[in-house]
């Protein structure tokens, strides 16, 4: 890895995206309901390209992007970020059709993409995911290998002995036997899940690299070979819960993730591209602390068939886990984006503010914190520069750095905006102020894409790894 800097057309480039975000973003930003898919500001970022760039771009330049945008406009830069979790699965693992028929939407910023893992029983312990995708009988192509034999087999999965019990229970339950393995290693990339190995493996590898993303098929955990040809011929009913699914319920399509084999953990999730208007999807909008646009879902028998899969059967971790590498620094780069928009805003303020006979500056204990926040800041900036250039050559430790930098960043970024409120003192706390706006958006990234327990998880699993291999 080449000692860190940024080349000067890339300086410019987050310059100009900044100013792109104040003059053409914000307004729009403001003019949106909190908790609401703001539709125009979707539209006005596929106007000026940055949607586009989703998928033509690097992990680095995702990260600049992010960055970028979340010093400006928050809500600018996660309407970003959603399109591009909810389609990624779509542009490295969908068919042509699929592709066809949503990116070129998504780009331009008139259909709205949704990334649907969690549910209400399986956060942070994914693996457990219980939404059920039970095989349904087909009339036609009941040949050997076919959508219909393979339906043959869900079913039979489904009836053996125990196998209806599981199915009927939801939530992390549903997970219980045999999916240990994959349950502690979902979000670590250890042994025993298959999807989650695959997709921190495809990363050491230098498979899972942007370049590799553009083609479809070829990105991270992609498939090697289709299982459920794309001919409609298998049939699943998708009964369940989905929560916290960030632009749910507005979203046009979800990247669900659903459990085609009942008791194996990580191996028996697929993933299915559902649009929104699927018989039996209904969903409720959530009211959080940010104005993040989020919802829960609910599946009443959703039919989904082989065309609606994105990659393989039964391998639908390696989608979610190729999806979440690729992403995991740049949460950190949306965090870093906040923290210099605090920290700039401490420094005009300290710098004016009247206190004992001379500016809050003058204070040493102000100063000194000041530069506390700033270095912070940087060494935060540099760990996830480093880790989306790890990402982008390929090198064998992204899946460590990647954890390393949204740890730090987004735990950065609370220190660093918390303190900006403290040397704002009341003001920072009205309603409208931009730290109050900061204080309440900075505290989720901390949760999600792997809370930082999770995240420490991961890094001490790779640390011995390491040392288990000298
Ligand atoms: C604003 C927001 C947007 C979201 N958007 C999406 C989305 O678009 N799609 C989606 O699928 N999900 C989304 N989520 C859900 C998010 O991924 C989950 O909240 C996250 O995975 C944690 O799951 P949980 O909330 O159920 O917490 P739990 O898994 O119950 O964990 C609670 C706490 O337990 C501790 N903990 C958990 N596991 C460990 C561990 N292994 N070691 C040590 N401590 C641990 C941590 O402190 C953690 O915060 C979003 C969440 C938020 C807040």
């Amino acid at each position: 890895m080449p000692a860190f800097s940024l080349e000067p057309s890339q300086t410019a480039r987050c310059a100009e995206l900044r100013a792109l975000a104040e003059e053409r973003l914000r307004p729009l930003a403001e003019k949106g309901e909190p908790g609401r898919v703001n539709r125009p500001l979707v539209a006005e970022l596929g106007r000026l390209g940055l949607l586009e760039r989703l998928f033509t771009s690097g992990a680095l330049d995702l990260c600049l992007m992010r960055e970028s945008l979340a010093q400006a406009c928050t809500e600018a830069e996660t309407a970003l970020a959603l399109q591009g979790l909810g389609a990624h699965p779509v542009h490295a693992h969908g068919t042509p059709a699929q592709r066809e028929r949503w990116l070129p939407a998504v780009s331009e910023g008139s259909a709205v993409a949704a990334f649907a893992l969690s549910e209400p029983g399986a956060g942070s312990d994914a693996a457990a995911l219980g939404l059920r995708a039970e095989g349904e009988p087909v009339g036609r192509g009941a040949a050997e290998g076919s959508g219909a034999a393979r339906w043959e087999r869900g079913r039979a999965d489904s009836e053996a002995p125990g196998a209806r019990a599981e199915t009927q229970r939801s939530g992390s339950e549903s997970a219980a036997p045999g999916s240990q393995a994959g349950r502690e290693s979902v979000w670590q990339g250890a042994e025993g899940a298959e999807g989650a190995q695959a997709g921190w493996e495809s990363v050491r590898r230098g498979a899972a690299g942007p370049s590799a993303g553009r083609e479809p098929g070829s990105a991270a955990g992609a498939p090697a070979r289709p299982v459920a040809v794309p001919d409609g011929a298998s049939r699943w009913r998708l009964t369940g819960e989905k929560c916290w699914i960030s632009n749910a319920p507005e979203a046009d399509f979800y990247t669900v993730f659903a459990r085609t084999t009942p008791g194996a953990g990580a191996r028996g999730v697929t993933a299915f591209l559902v649009p929104a208007d699927r018989p039996g999807l209904t969903g409720t909008a959530l009211d959080m602390l940010s104005p993040h646009p989020i919802g829960a879902l609910a599946f009443d028998a959703v039919p989904v068939s082989a065309d609606d899969v994105l990659g393989e059967v039964d391998r639908g971790f390696r989608v979610a886990m190729g999806t979440l590498n690729l992403f995991r620094p740049s949460v950190g780069a949306f965090a870093v984006g906040m923290a210099q928009a605090a920290l700039e805003a401490t420094l005009a303020h300290t710098a004016r503010r009247d206190a004992f006979g001379g500016k809050l500056r003058d204070l040493q204990s102000v100063a000194h914190t000041v530069a506390e926040m700033a270095l912070r800041t940087d060494a935060a900036r540099l760990m996830v520069y480093a880790a989306a250039t790890a990402y982008d050559e390929g090198a064998p430790d992204v899946p460590k750095r990647a954890a390393m930098a949204k740890l730090l960043a987004t735990e950065t970024a609370q220190y660093v905006v918390d303190t900006a409120v403290q040397l704002h003192g009341a003001r920072a706390l009205q309603r409208g102020h931009l730290l109050e706006h900061l204080y309440r958006e900075v505290r989720a990234p901390r949760i999600y894409e792997g809370a930082s327990e999770v995240q420490r998880g991961i890094i001490a699993k790779e640390l011995y790894a390491d040392v288990e291999l000298s």
